[in-house]
């Protein structure tokens, strides 16, 4: 995601809505009614010690010397009287009264002490009026200090402030800054983005004819593919204050708390319409409220709520609602149906046109050497997403400034791709010498499979350099041009080129070393997405035995078939990729000399082109004549 998010580039202002108004006044009060009650209970307890009598009782016991003690407070007066004390020493003050208005306490007290009373005067001593007061202020600041700590912990602005408003994570921005200029490739999802947009610029357009708008539109693509980036740009497009928050951010602790911060944002949002709200992750609290997905009372309220406001709001405010997901399939329908978001909106992985773009938009700004060819760049990084090739720009940027260079150029960009998908060199990993020699010819072993076979697609690199990512070595393979379509012979071919590192250890050396651990893999789940899913295998035919879950993420597949045919495919698959590492050693052990010749090279060299290989291959194929590799 955009970790700019929030952060405001062009007015430099707060975020507005950061912190409800209510917040700091709210335990002020809290604390203000607890001191108050604290006192009056203490109060209530201490009078109820005491009895109460008039001021004339008190007056008369003074005048008939029945006085045995007395306290004068600023608000009554506290007494004893010679006949109580007797009754119970323990006891003190036993009786209170009210102070006579106007009185003069002072002349009271000494009037008192003169006649032999002792006499506790507080008023006099210790100004309990303002100590009084200045005790109540320092509870109701402790109180209020205590308070507001008290509910920071329970997260956020918790139960004092927080209370039905919405946490600080709503941001809005003025103006995005964005437009579509920013947004490389994607150029269906804008289409469908400009109506919306015009909508914006002039409602009344469209209400005069009487069309009813959409009032939101699912933005649905895998992470990284520019979604929000995309929501930016509209708001940016339309010149309107844009709103996002999470769909994370809604799911919280209490029920009820997430139904009111949705209830909090859109009206936020209706006081400065039109505008865009964009909540990512809608799935947080979009997902179907079926028990499949694991929902919940609170989510489903808050999901309730944010149906609730969408079908609310009136359209021609200009209020418009984008979401995004990367994992359509889990939404509840009613989010989907019509009047909601009721647009799909399909942000794909950029193809080669997409990439060069997207790497031409995030160069714009960085100073690049002659030798630049963003072309090859994007060729190579077929799959990649908008957020890689951003990244791999700014890598690329880095490494030039590492070097003291000032400019990037190609081998930075290069440099910073293989960094991307094998981690940095590591310098320090001793090989032995045997090691060593087993790394080359497995990696020969693929790379020469890759060169000999007619489908394969190109080898532009191959290295023994240990990289971070653990790879003792690698190939590198280029395609030549964008592809869709796979047919059955590449994949074979391709199934081929991976057992290929491990045809060579064996067809040389006799060994079988942990090296081919991830090839192994790959293979394997290629094999068996050929036999589930693409019907490419004689068994199975065009039965399909598997279904791809969530294709917007790791696009893993589940079996769905009977226990007795997932131990068939089992069997099929393993019967593919037999064939696949027989043909593989065969082909190895009819270029032996190849493999030996090219193998002793890398040795050397650490790292050949794929140029140098095919220089190798060609020359021997002139030279032996071989026939080409048919082995179907
Ligand atoms: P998503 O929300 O789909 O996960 P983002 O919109 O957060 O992805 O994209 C992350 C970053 O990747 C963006 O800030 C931007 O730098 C870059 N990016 C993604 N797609 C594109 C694109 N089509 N054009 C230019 N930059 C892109
Ligand atoms: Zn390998």
């Amino acid at each position: 995601m955009d970790p700019n998010r929030g952060n405001n580039p062009n007015n430099g202002k707060k975020p507005e809505g950061d912190r409800p108004k209510g917040s700091f006044f709210t335990p002020l009060m809290i604390a203000l009614i607890l001191v108050l009650l604290f006192s009056w209970i203490m109060n209530t307890v201490e009078k109820s010690q005491y009895t109460e009598t008039t001021l004339s009782d008190f007056f008369d016991a003074k005048n008939s010397g029945q006085l045995a003690e007395v306290e004068l407070r600023y608000d009554r007066i506290l007494y004893m009287t010679k006949e109580e004390a007797a009754k119970d020493p323990s006891r003190q003050k036993a009786c209170f009264t009210g102070l006579p208005s106007g009185g003069d306490m002072l002349a009271l007290a000494e009037e008192l002490d003169a006649a032999g009373v002792k006499v506790n005067n507080q008023i006099v001593e210790d100004n309990s009026m303002i100590m009084m007061i200045l005790s109540y202020a320092i509870m109701i600041g402790g109180m209020f200090l205590l308070m507001n700590l008290l509910t920071k912990r329970m997260g956020g602005d918790g139960i004092m402030g927080g209370m039905g408003k919405s946490k600080a994570k709503v941001y809005m921005e003025k103006q995005t800054g964005v437009t579509f200029k920013d947004v490389a490739g994607q150029d269906e999802a804008k289409e469908s983005l400009q109506e919306i947009i015009d909508f914006l610029h002039n409602p009344q357009k469209y209400t005069a004819i009487g069309a009813k708008l959409p009032k939101g539109a699912l933005l649905v693509g895998s992470p990284g593919t520019g979604k929000t980036l995309l929501a930016k740009a509209v708001a940016g497009e339309a010149n309107v204050p844009f709103f996002s928050i999470s769909g994370s951010d809604f799911v919280e602790m209490f029920v009820g708390m997430g139904a009111s911060r949705v209830r909090d944002l859109f009206q936020q949002a209706a006081k400065v319409a039109p505008c865009i709200i964009f909540i990512d992750e809608i799935d947080a609290v979009g997902r179907s409220r079926d028990s499949r997905y694991g929902s919940n009372s609170e989510q489903e309220q808050t999901l309730n709520q944010l149906l609730s406001e969408i079908d609310g709001f009136e359209p021609s405010k200009g209020i418009v609602c984008l979401a995004a997901t990367n994992r359509p399939e889990i939404l509840d329908k009613a989010l989907l149906r019509p009047g909601r978001f009721d647009r799909r909106i399909i942000v794909d992985r950029p193809n080669l046109q997409g990439r060069l773009d997207t790497l031409k938009v995030h160069t714009r700004k960085i100073r690049l050497a002659e030798d630049v060819d963003l072309r090859k760049i994007a060729q190579a990084t077929a799959g990649a997403v908008g957020a890689d090739l951003a990244n791999l720009v700014n890598e690329a940027a880095l490494r030039a400034v590492r070097m003291g260079r000032q400019a990037v150029n190609q081998e930075d960009l290069l440099v910073s791709f293989e960094t991307v998908i094998a981690g940095t060199e590591k310098k320090n990993t001793v090989l032995t010498d045997m090691e060593k020699r087993l790394v080359a010819y497995h990696e020969v072993g693929h790379a020469l499979i890759a060169a000999l076979e007619k489908h394969a697609q190109p080898v532009s690199k191959i290295t023994i350099v240990p990289h971070t990512s653990g790879a003792l070595g690698y190939t590198m393979q280029m395609p030549e041009e964008e592809k869709f379509l796979s047919t059955a012979d590449e994949l074979r071919t391709e199934l081929r080129t991976l057992v290929g590192g491990r045809a060579a250890e064996q067809v040389v050396f006799g060994v079988q070393t942990t090296g081919a651990a991830n090839d192994i893999q790959r293979a394997t789940s290629l094999a068996r997405n050929m036999v589930t899913q693409y019907g490419m295998s004689e068994k199975f035919g065009l039965m399909s035995t598997a279904s791809v879950q969530n294709q917007y993420l790791d696009g893993q597949a589940v079996m769905d078939c009977s226990q007795e045919t997932a131990a068939e495919v089992d069997k099929e698959v393993m019967r593919l990729l037999d064939s696949a590492y027989t043909d593989a050693k065969r082909i190895l052990t009819e270029n032996r000399q190849l493999l030996d010749e090219i193998s002793e090279f890398l040795l050397v060299k650490e790292t050949i082109t794929g140029d140098e290989l095919m220089a190798y291959v060609n020359a021997d194929k002139t030279a032996l004549p071989e026939p080409e590799q048919e082995e179907k």
